[in-house]
């Protein structure tokens, strides 16, 4: 796709709108006296109103990732994103996305909160994406595809070749969530940014980066879109607080990477931990911070790990996780408390 015709995608009442012009848009450069927003002048860290494009974060984030600032979008959490994307590219009642199951429930409150219709290609019993099939439940008002790679709550990924020849084959937008792709061995979609300008990219704080009380989600895409978003989004939609605590995380990457690495061997080992248990039936890889594990009967396993003090997500009722839970790797010690909890479960069933 050209990036023309991406844009051609865009709701033409989001295409015509003049968006709100706030004091901070109409003077950005310095000045000593600033009496055009209505805030109280005695100075402390909070009276003034946020960047509303968040220029520093955006160039910590652009060094951290290897991104140009212009192909950056933050957003109040990810998921402020995905509703802001539905409601500029898909029009109420005639557009539809298409996405997967199981996957993560957001893509469906965020259509379902917009009126727009979602279509599901069904995963195999290994959580597996047949590409040919996906690509044929698009239909001409199919405006996005959002897939999730490591996918929740499965925790497999897609590899950037078969990713690629999805952006190639679709004629609309591709959203792919990266929210656990720093755990992942599988490369993140970065990389493609300036090949496909139909590809958007997901990111966020709350995971890996251990936020998720500051709400920052953070989105790559062709800068043609970055201006169509920002149109759209609530001016002041990422805080000052937020904005100054994302820029002392991302500068000081070594404490997590550390996390980091501690989570993965910890998943190493309760992947091992799981498969020797006798009520479970199914371990499925991970290259996520979780996962998922058939067993022989979740609802009693959750109510005696409840019971333990141990709260795990109970994915039973999900499509195609019927007698699934998902595990949180937790440190080592919570994830050794589990360890005892079901080994505890096994001797009592
Ligand atoms: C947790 C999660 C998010 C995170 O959303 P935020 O709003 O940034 O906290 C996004 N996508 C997926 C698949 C997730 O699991």
């Amino acid at each position: 796709m050209t990036i023309a015709s991406v844009l051609n995608l865009v709701r033409p009442n989001v295409a015509a709108l003049t968006p709100y012009s706030s004091a901070r848009d109409e003077f950005t450069s310095d000045a000593k006296i600033f009496l055009d927003a209505n805030e109280n002048p005695y100075n402390w860290a909070f009276n003034r109103y946020p960047d509303p494009y968040q220029k520093k974060l955006k160039e910590a984030i652009s060094e951290w990732r290897g991104v140009d600032k212009q192909h950056i979008f933050i957003g109040n959490g990810s998921d402020e994103i995905i509703d802001l994307l539905i409601r500029a590219f898909c029009e109420p009642k005639v557009d539809n996305i298409l996405t997967v199951r199981p996957s993560y429930g957001m893509y469906k409150v965020s259509a379902d909160i917009n009126e727009v219709q979602i279509k599901y290609h069904n995963l195999d019993e290994k959580f597996e994406l047949d590409f040919d099939s996906l690509l044929a439940c698009v239909d001409t008002q199919t405006k996005i595809l959002f897939l999730c790679s490591p996918n929740n709550p499965s925790g497999n990924c897609i590899s950037i070749e078969n990713l690629s020849y999805i952006c190639q084959s679709f004629n609309g937008l591709v959203v792919v969530d990266e929210a656990y792709i720093d755990f992942a061995a599988t490369p993140s979609m970065v990389s493609k940014l300036k090949e496909f300008p139909n590809l958007i990219i997901l990111q966020t704080l709350s995971k890996a980066m251990g936020a998720a009380g500051i709400r920052l989600g953070v989105a790559f895409m062709h800068t043609e879109i970055v201006t169509i978003l920002n149109k759209i989004k609530p001016p002041y939609n990422v805080n000052s607080a937020t904005q100054e605590i994302a820029i002392d995380i991302i500068s000081d990457m070594e404490n997590i990477d550390g996390q980091i690495q501690q989570i993965k061997t910890e998943r190493t080992s309760l992947f091992q931990f799981l498969d020797t248990l006798n009520f479970v039936e199914e371990v499925f890889p991970s290259e996520a911070n979780f996962i998922l594990v058939r067993v022989k009967d979740v609802f009693k396993l959750y109510d005696f790990l409840l019971s333990q003090g141990i709260v795990a997500r109970n994915r039973d009722k999900e499509f195609r996780c019927q007698g699934c839970i998902r595990f949180t790797i937790g440190t080592p010690e919570e994830n050794e408390q589990l360890k005892q909890s079901l080994l505890l479960f096994q001797q009592q069933n």
